[in-house]
């Protein structure tokens, strides 16, 4: 990637990151609509794809449907994650499967069952809308959130979602500026944004 396209981006998450404020003022409380937030970036954004990072150990196939990874018994911050999944021409994509996986507020994943697993699919205007926690930071990584983004009956993308402003980003061996999210607090709860570009060509 040249260092344009680097720089670039980043000021179109540092534009996303202001502009969240005003919008998350609007949105009624304890709810929060896909729709209601502006993009991270704008789909002109040199059509770049959003980057594969490795998957690690703990994916899992065949994980529940549901929008929330949260159950009665899940501990920790909630974060509340919007966004669109878009072409690499700037058009929404519809149906495209969404599954995330993360460990939990000790810093561990679920190898036996499916707790903080779950995947979904965008609706027509290529949106989804996550309800999890914050992850813990665990030894030898920064915080992140696993993911695998397939449109229909194309490729899967798999990446992680990095958090803003955390001590471990500049030495983690994967981060990537390019993969974090927008986040905004609102009460106590984290309001983030992250936008999937897919290569569908
Ligand atoms: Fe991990």
């Amino acid at each position: 990637m040249s260092r344009e396209t680097k720089i670039s981006r980043r000021r179109l998450l540092l534009v996303a990151a202001s502009a969240l404020p005003a919008a998350v003022g609007l949105l009624p409380r304890g709810g929060v609509e896909a729709g209601e937030l502006s993009p991270t970036r704008a789909c002109s954004d040199n059509g770049d794809p959003t980057p594969p990072q490795m998957a690690g150990p703990y994916f899992k196939p065949r994980s529940p449907e549901r929008d929330s990874l949260l159950t009665p018994g899940t501990k920790g911050t909630k974060i509340v994650l919007t966004g669109v999944v878009l072409s690499t021409t700037c058009q929404p994509v519809p149906g495209t499967l969404l599954d995330f996986w993360q460990c939990d507020s000790d810093g561990n994943y679920d190898t036996t069952g499916y707790t903080l697993r779950g995947h979904q699919f965008t609706d027509a205007d290529g949106r989804y809308r996550l309800e999890t926690i914050v992850p813990a930071v665990y030894p030898g990584r920064t915080r992140h959130i696993h993911v695998r983004a397939q449109a229909p009956n194309r490729p899967v993308l798999t990446t992680q979602l990095y958090f803003p402003g955390e001590p471990g980003n500049e030495g983690d061996f994967l981060f990537r500026r390019d993969l974090l999210m927008a986040i905004q607090e609102q009460g106590t709860v984290k309001v983030a944004r992250f936008d999937f570009v897919l290569k569908l060509g």
